[in-house]
């Protein structure tokens, strides 16, 4: 690829004066993190579910927390247990020097429940997850509309995925899980992601008449959430979208497009900017 779309990614980044941060499962990738790409993705990562037959639609199902909870906790304390001992990426470190670097206000909304850029030191406040963090527990019935951090300690056995206890709700003792929006999930707490949404809306207000830059790294288009945000803050908000994706990088001029993991793009804009 020419030098010359990092240039123009280093221009929009330098004349903003907010920065956008949309990310989807690929942003994890470079952190090491499974993104569960298709059934062979989510069964290379977890192979005692090949063996089960159970795909990742089946295996994030709150059904188990109902049915089999230390099965249903096998899974998400697993992930739990992986993403409390990840260490975020250079990417997310890249992010936050251009920040303060240009004292640019900024907000980021990712689909990952990961925890990872309040991890790396983004503000909780300027946080929109929306399906949720796996970092947050809620009653499963759920007997109140409480949403508590999770910090119970969890320990699963890898040969049989189960957990050796569930994590409890502290109002009616039945069993807790963790507050994302799992597939066919009916029973999901909004209010806390609700909130994010509103602190978001307000930022957008806020920013109403100043130049925006997006920058959209790992958002497939198979759940196109976070890919469809992107292209609208950039037709609405005239925001420039820089869309880093090594697989589906497509989007329309004037947004600019990367086919590259996000490191290795936001490396290579901060090679132009210094
Ligand atoms: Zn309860």
């Amino acid at each position: 690829m020419s030098e010359y779309p990092y240039q123009q990614a280093a221009e929009a980044i330098r004349q903003a004066s907010a920065m956008i941060i949309t990310a989807g499962a690929g942003m994890g990738v470079d952190s090491g993190l499974p993104d569960f790409r298709g059934n062979q993705g989510f069964w290379s990562a977890y192979p005692m579910y090949q063996r089960l037959g159970l795909s990742f639609v089946q295996a994030a199902n709150p059904e188990h927390f109902e049915q089999d909870p230390l099965f249903g906790w096998g899974f998400y304390g697993h992930r739990t247990n992986l993403y409390r001992a990840t260490i975020p990426h250079q990417g997310f470190s890249l992010l936050l020097e251009w920040i303060e670097r240009y004292q640019l206000d900024y907000f980021v909304v990712t689909s990952n429940v990961d925890g990872q850029f309040q991890k790396a030191g983004f503000a909780e406040e300027r946080v929109l997850e929306v399906h949720g963090s796996i970092h947050h527990l809620q009653c499963t019935v759920p007997c109140s509309n409480h949403i508590w951090p999770n910090t119970d300690t969890l320990t699963i056995d890898e040969s049989s995925m189960r957990a050796d206890q569930a994590p409890e709700c502290p109002a009616c003792h039945r069993v807790a899980r963790p507050n994302i929006l799992m597939f066919g999930d009916y029973s999901w707490l909004h209010q806390r992601t609700s909130t994010q949404e509103n602190s978001f809306n307000r930022f957008l207000q806020d920013n109403d008449q100043r130049q925006l830059v997006v920058v959209e790294m790992g958002a497939g288009s198979a759940i196109p959430t976070i890919r469809s945000l992107s292209e609208r803050l950039g037709y609405r908000h005239q925001a420039k979208v820089i869309r880093i994706n090594p697989r589906e990088p497509q989007i329309c001029a004037p947004h600019l497009s990367f086919a590259c993991g996000a490191v290795e793009a936001l490396e290579q804009i901060e090679n132009l900017l210094t």
